[in-house]
């Protein structure tokens, strides 16, 4: 068996390093192998970026593909490119998303705009071993720069909004691209709006000097100082690669992302009943406000392909994942950081402002740790787990989910790192963090050898009637 390049998130690693020319042109050719026929490039805006599609691109025109290069945008606009033009068989993105500016990564798309499959990228891998067959000197491919792939993603974006609505509406914005991918069309996206908006990091820069890519809440500081100062009614900040995207309310706070997965599901359940999928580590908030608003809630494993697959065999009409990147099936099955942007938009003219939307969801409070944990022991951790927690519902959809009347423990190695992570949720904050150091003590102490494994049992706070503590 060919050795693994592909992680969850594509190849990825340190230019120069791990991800070098040399590896990018033998991708390229096993990948035209592959793909056939033609085949669209784009790249984020790493430093990096020329250096790597060049090499892809070159490897592709060796065995005979033609390659468009679409320039620097969102890999969702890649991704609808691929999938609304018959005459091209895959995409290629080079971005390592969310990660620091050393890093870049080759993901691949299929003919239809959703992610590559685990077989689509296995077949890649073995034919990357092989010495690859070039094609004859007058066969080899050729390429062609296409300019409006990022203005036709945003325009397919906006029809599926109420267009008038928003801009009626008075929004103003601020909005920060992290110097990634969205640099041109989110700025677009809300021009086409009529929205006031006041930019920042909203300049191509591959080694990100205004922030880290990650849009978490400590890395948005100068977001959220911008949209309280100017009283915008929103803030919005994407991902490297603008498939995903997190808000700031009208009064400069973060709205995470399992909240804005909330309020878009109750936005579409308010126009068409049905169902939404969520991986289970998204909290409780989503499912109790899928079931108010009369939808139905479907878990999966953790993963945005996953989630995409699910949705498609289930007829689902919206899905996404607690960091910020949502599906929405009527524009394509990926992660659309642009889609995420109109139609929150679109709840804010419907439902009025950010902060008042976010004031009226459940309130649950969560725990996230990490335990070093060697890749080999990852399995013998969740027998243990199984083995010895003897109260609630066992949900085996990814690691080990115990759902207790009061809350849920999820304990799940990470599929690419040497990490075992627990997630505690609760209503009562006291349970969440009792739960998740009981959890964390517990593996951490199976992991120590010369620790004795003689630890008490789980029990949920209502069996045994203990009154939850004051917080
Ligand atoms: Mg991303």
């Amino acid at each position: 068996m060919a050795a693994r390049l592909f992680g969850t998130n594509g190849v990825r690693g340190v230019v120069n390093e791990d991800l070098t020319s040399e590896l990018a042109l033998q991708m390229g050719k096993a990948i035209g192998q592959v793909m056939k026929g033609t085949v669209a490039v784009a790249t984020d805006t790493r430093s990096s970026g020329d250096m790597l599609r060049t090499a892809i691109s070159s490897g592709l025109m060796s065995v005979g593909v033609n390659v468009l290069f679409l320039g620097m945008v969102p890999t969702p606009a890649l991704q609808y490119y691929v999938k609304t033009h018959d005459n091209v068989n895959g995409g290629i993105m080079i971005t390592a998303s969310h990660n620091p500016p050393q890093f870049n990564g080759i993901k691949c798309i299929s003919a239809d705009g959703t992610e590559a499959s685990r077989e689509e990228e296995t077949l890649i891998e073995e034919i990357y071993a092989t010495d690859v067959q070039t094609c004859e000197w007058d066969e080899a491919g050729t390429m062609d720069h296409v300019n409006e792939a990022g203005e036709a993603y945003i325009d397919a974006v906006l029809s599926h909004v109420d267009t008038d609505l928003i801009k009626k509406a008075g929004i103003t914005a601020c909005l920060d691209c992290a110097n990634g991918a969205a640099y041109e069309t989110a700025p677009l996206l809300l021009k086409k709006l009529q929205i006031q908006t006041v930019t920042i990091n909203c300049n191509a820069q591959g080694e990100f000097p205004g922030r880290p890519s990650e849009p978490t809440e400590e890395n948005l500081s100068d977001l959220i100082s911008l949209t309280k100062n100017t009283r915008a009614s929103i803030g919005i900040a994407h991902d490297g690669d603008a498939d995903r995207c997190v808000f700031i309310t009208d009064g400069g706070k973060f709205v995470s992302g399992d909240k804005s997965l909330a309020l878009l599901a109750k936005l579409e359940l308010s126009k068409k009943k049905g169902k939404v999928v969520t991986p289970i580590s998204s909290s409780s908030m989503v499912e109790d406000v899928v079931n108010e608003a009369g939808g139905i809630l479907i878990y999966t494993a953790v993963g945005s392909p996953i989630v995409a697959r699910k949705m498609k065999e289930n007829g689902a009409i919206f899905g996404g994942e607690e960091n910020g990147g949502l599906i929405f099936p009527e524009q394509q099955y990926c992660r659309d950081g642009a889609m995420t942007v109109a139609k929150m938009l679109e709840a804010i003219a419907l439902n009025g402002p950010l902060s008042k939307q976010v004031g009226k969801l459940p309130v649950y409070y969560t725990q996230k740790r990490k335990i070093e944990c060697p890749d080999n022991m990852k399995l013998a951790v969740i027998n243990y787990l199984k083995k010895t927690v003897t109260d609630g519902i066992m949900d085996s959809t990814d690691g080990l989910k115990i759902i207790f009347e009061n809350g849920w423990v999820l304990a799940r190695p990470s599929g690419t790192e040497p990490i075992f992570r627990i997630y505690s949720e609760s209503k009562d904050e006291t349970v969440s963090i009792e739960r998740a150091n009981l959890f964390e003590e517990k593996v951490a102490k199976f992991l120590d050898p010369d620790a004795e494994l003689n630890f008490p049992e789980v029990k949920p706070t209502e069996k045994t009637k203990q009154k939850p503590k004051a917080l």
